[in-house]
This record gives C-alpha cells, sequence and structure tokens, in this order.
C-alpha cells in the first residue's frame, strides 16, 4: 500500500479554550492509503496531553517510506507490524488503523460499521463543547448551540460555579462538565458540591491522573458521576480506575484507532463501567471513524469537526436531535467535501 500524509488546518469558530490551553487553529494530518486502486482515508490528531506532536507524527509516518506491507483486509496483521517509531505514537497509529479500516470495509464491499457488526440505530445524540471564555461568551454560545441537545461545558476556571450558575438560568438541557484535570481533588469535592443542585449528568476527570485512590474519594463524595479522561489512554490504564470512576472516555488518538478502542469498550463493559466515546479537533475523517463505534457507547463526544468552520470533508451527520447518523457508503464513508 502506498502510504501519503498532509496536515489539515481546520479553524475553530470560537477559540477553543479548555483549563490546560486554548488554541483558534488546529492542525492535524491527513493519512490516505492506497490500494487496489481503492483510497482509505485516515486522520492523526496527536493528543499533546500524552507528549506526542504533530511534528514526530508526521516524521514516524514519512518513515515508512510511502509504503506500508500487508492486506488491509489482515488489518491485524498490518497493524502488529508497524515499525517501532510509529506504534510508539497512538495518533500515527490511530490515522493508519483508521484507514485499514477504511480499506477493509470497501473491500467487503460493507460500511465499517456494519463490517463491524453494530447496529447504526444504536448511536446515541453527541454533545457539543462550550468552551471557557468570559462568562457571558459562554452563555451566548449555549444560546447559539439551541439545535445541540446535549451540553458539555468546559470548567477549571477559578469562576466554575457562577459559569454554571449563569449557564443554567438560560437552558435546562442535559450538561456535563469538564474539568481537564484541573481541580485538587479538595476542590473537587467542593466545586462538584456546589453545582451538583443544578443538575449534573457527570463529570470529565476532575482531577490530575496517576491518583485512582484520590478519585475513589471525590466520587464517594459527590453526586455526580465521574468519567475518566486524562487518566485513561489504552486498555491497560481501565482496570485500576474500576472502582474509582463510573466510566471511562475513550478516543481513538489517545488510543491508537479503532482496534483498540473496541479492546477498550469490551473491557470497560466487562468492569460495569459506563463507555464515553470523545475526539479531539478533528475533521470528519477521523469523527467518522469514532462514530462507527458510536453505537457500543453510552455517550458521544463527537463534535470536533462541528466546532470547526473549515473540515474538508464529509462523513457522519447529525439528525435534528443531534443524534449520529452513520455513512450507508463502504468502509469509512467519507469523501472530500465539494467546494
Ligand atoms: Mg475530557
Amino acid at each position: 500500500m502506498n502510504v501519503e500524509a498532509r496536515q489539515l488546518e481546520l479553524h475553530l469558530r470560537h477559540t477553543f479554550r479548555i483549563s490546560r490551553w486554548g488554541f483558534d487553529v488546529a492542525r492535524t494530518l491527513l493519512v490516505t492509503l492506497e490500494h487496489a486502486g481503492l483510497t482509505g482515508f485516515g486522520e492523526a490528531a496527536p493528543p499533546r496531553f500524552f507528549g506526542e506532536d504533530l511534528e514526530a507524527t508526521r516524521r514516524a509516518l514519512e518513515g515508512l517510506g510511502g509504503r506500508l506491507e500487508g492486506d488491509p483486509a489482515a488489518l491485524d496483521a498490518v497493524l502488529d507490524a508497524l515499525p517501532p517509531q510509529v506504534a510508539a505514537l497512538h495518533g500515527a497509529t490511530a490515522a493508519l488503523d483508521i484507514a485499514l479500516h477504511d480499506l477493509a470495509g470497501q473491500l467487503a464491499g460493507q460500511p465499517l460499521w456494519a463490517w463491524l457488526g453494530l447496529d447504526p440505530s444504536a448511536a446515541p445524540a453527541t454533545s457539543f463543547t462550550i468552551a471557557i471564555a468570559p462568562v457571558e461568551q459562554m452563555v451566548a454560545h449555549v444560546r447559539e448551540a439551541e439545535r445541540y441537545p446535549l451540553l458539555k461545558i468546559k470548567v477549571g476556571t477559578g469562576r466554575d460555579v457562577p459559569i454554571i450558575e449563569a449557564i443554567r438560568s438560560v437552558t435546562d438541557k442535559p450538561l456535563r462538565v469538564d474539568a481537564n484535570a484541573a481541580w485538587s481533588p479538595q476542590q473537587a469535592i467542593a466545586h462538584l458540591r456546589a453545582i451538583q443542585p443544578y443538575g449534573i449528568e457527570f463529570v470529565e476527570q476532575p482531577i490530575p491522573p496517576g491518583d485512582p485512590e484520590a478519585m475513589r474519594r471525590v466520587r464517594e463524595a459527590v453526586d455526580v458521576p465521574i468519567i475518566a479522561d486524562e487518566s485513561v489512554a489504552t486498555a491497560d490504564d481501565i482496570p485500576p480506575l474500576a472502582d474509582a470512576v463510573d466510566g471511562v472516555n475513550i478516543k481513538l488518538m489517545k488510543c491508537g484507532g479503532i482496534r483498540e478502542a473496541r479492546k477498550m469498550i469490551d473491557l470497560a463493559r466487562s468492569l460495569g463501567l459506563k463507555v464515553m466515546l470523545g475526539c479531539h479537533i478533528e475533521s470528519s475523517v477521523a469523527i467518522t471513524a469514532a462514530a462507527h463505534l458510536a453505537p457500543l457507547a453510552d455517550y458521544a463526544d463527537l463534535d470536533g469537526n462541528v466546532l470547526v468552520v473549515d473540515d474538508p470533508f464529509e462523513g457522519a451527520t447529525l439528525d435534528d436531535g443531534a443524534r449520529l447518523c452513520l455513512p450507508r457508503r463502504p468502509g469509512l464513508g467519507v469523501r472530500p467535501r465539494q467546494a
């Protein structure tokens, strides 16, 4: 298979600010695999929190010398044979894994969800993210997000209680909050107790990763379910958290793609954990790849493509209730958007 990688620039409608950092442009790598006259699309949006970046990802993919050996219909064998400098980077691995799944589905003549044996009507609605901004802007963005029935509010600001209070005064939609590891355990307990009367569906990553015991203490002290995000990259990270959280946020870019994500979903289920599917700021290529797994998820947060104004691809879409609608074309079912 011929491999190519080229950079995509995705411009955000509003500055994407979370507790750690903010940006207006997201850069990802679009990966194409050519095989038997077919093109498989993949995308890498490297997980910065885990120390990966675009340059290292580009170098690792260029190190393949434009070739990937093997048959995409036997994608396990191809992924198992990736050179260590690629396998070490989960964003790069995810891009190849997604493109291989695209080709495998196309070769089988089936949309990826069918190839995976899934029921597309079981895909949940996606939440829509409200990034950190001055309170009045966050409220304006909530009003702007009228068509989205589920909101995810970024917190970890030092003014989290007034933010939730202000947002709750203008909407009765379910609210999820994401602290992105910003709180200490004491702050997490205090803030969650203060906001739980406003009706919070769950909180993502209230405290920094690495201390399951502290996570367990927070969980016992509050009435808001906890979903681990930064604490969980791959399947190995799940068992230590089994009785410390209520669920895990699985992202293709953290774990290395669809193959590992399926393993994580099965493991999380076997431990009685809820499954959330999340994303980075990505085009419809990577978002659609995650969307094909959405029938297996309790919660979807696959809005990276709708937060940008110039997504160059189309794939999974949203119905009037923001439920993910999976493409019926073979493979991933994405294609470049007509200008
Ligand atoms: Mg998160």
